[in-house]
């Protein structure tokens, strides 16, 4: 079976050398190993200002806080993305506010979102999901027209680029996750990226109890809410080891996202998914919309590849049951979205039988 998500660990030898160094240095806590991690996803990112952290809903909620959002703000987000994303706006104790999306994207409509900002709006969160891109023009805007932060959640959506620039370099705050199935993993793991100076050392500080790195702990005060949140040595050693052959992994994604929207395009019962100008998406997954998708999965599974919706909305959880309200178009998306294998491990030969396979028919 061609598996839709797979973990991609760096070659054994490599690894293992660089986590018995790590392992055996004396130092295994957030040190050397974090600041040159961070300052290696610099030079792979182009951004300036990197914060690694121990899970990408970390570095979410550590965006949520630099926005200034407290319990009974108000927060704009979409149901299209993992959990995650709306999870950490709760825990904030925050309401989410669901905007609805571009039914041909699959991405959070900006007319949407502006139709839904109040006066208790304090930070729009937009997720490039599956690896789009959102629309960065637009939501630049409407940041700048209302003054209200955006966060974007890039958790899909390394290697992304807007404009030629990787993501991570045109919000306020931007997030990556490092977890197991993503394009890069850390074992566990995150970043975030902050434009402002001042906020990034805040940042740090959140990052860790509120305590400043570099000075005694007796010489410390305390002075704004921290968490735990720091990454550790050996997790940046092993980001350090991916990152040496991550531009080359995510060339493999969008070699096959680009394949597929080529030879996909015209087929009965499938409708392809768009990108906003100037966007290049980094297919995390590869999304389309097809008729009769019970019958599709059923189709791809009997000829050896695996194929999902893998996600659920996310605002039919209880959890988020006070923010329910109508979204027509997430409604039609719902019916017919569905992935299928588009990462580093479908090969050549692999993208042409799932070609072959949806050309045969399932309708
Ligand atoms: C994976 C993911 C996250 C959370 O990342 P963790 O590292 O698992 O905490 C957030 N948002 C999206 C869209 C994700 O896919």
């Amino acid at each position: 079976m061609i598996p839709l998500i797979k973990t991609i660990l760096p070659p054994k030898e490599q690894l293992l050398e660089k986590l018995g160094e790590v392992l055996y240095s004396g130092y295994i806590a957030q040190g050397s190993y974090v600041d040159e991690f961070e300052k290696e996803f610099g030079k792979f990112n182009g951004s300036k200002n990197n914060l690694s952290v121990n899970s990408g809903s970390s570095a979410l909620h550590i965006a949520l806080i630099l926005a200034g959002v407290e319990p009974g703000d108000e927060v704009i987000s979409t149901a299209i993305t993992a959990e995650p994303t709306n999870t950490v706006i709760s825990q904030t104790g925050a309401k989410i506010v669901w905007a609805d999306i571009d039914l041909n994207t699959g991405n959070l409509c900006p007319d949407s979102v502006e139709a839904k900002i109040t006066d208790k709006t304090k930070a729009i969160m937009v997720v490039d999901y599956a690896g789009t891109p959102v629309n960065v023009e637009r939501f630049l805007e409407i940041e700048k027209k209302y003054n209200i932060s955006v966060i974007q959640d890039s958790a899909h959506a390394l290697g992304a680029t807007y404009n030629g620039q990787k993501l991570g370099n045109h919000f306020k705050y931007t997030t990556f996750s490092f977890q197991a199935i993503k394009h890069m993993t850390t074992v566990d793991g995150g970043m975030i990226c902050i434009k402002n100076d001042e906020e990034f050392e805040r940042a740090k500080l959140i990052r860790w109890f509120g305590i400043k790195k570099g000075i005694s702990r007796l010489e410390n005060d305390i002075k704004v809410q921290g968490y735990k949140y720091h990454m550790n040595n050996v997790n940046a050693a092993v980001g350090l080891c991916q990152l040496e052959q991550i531009e080359g992994i995510i060339d493999k994604y969008i070699a096959n996202g680009k394949y597929f929207d080529q030879e996909l395009k015209n087929i009965e019962g499938i409708e392809l998914m768009e990108y906003y100008p100037g966007s290049q998406p980094s297919y995390w997954l590869y999304t389309m919309k097809v008729q009769k998708r019970e019958k599709f999965i059923k189709h791809l599974s009997d000829n050896g590849i695996m194929a999902s919706e893998l996600h659920k909305r996310n605002d039919t959880h209880s959890i988020f049951s006070e923010s329910k309200v109508k979204l027509p178009n997430v409604d039609k998306f719902e019916e017919e979205w569905v992935h299928i294998p588009c990462g580093w491990w479908v090969e050549e030969k692999d993208r042409k039988h799932i070609v072959e396979v949806i050309k045969k028919g399932w309708l």
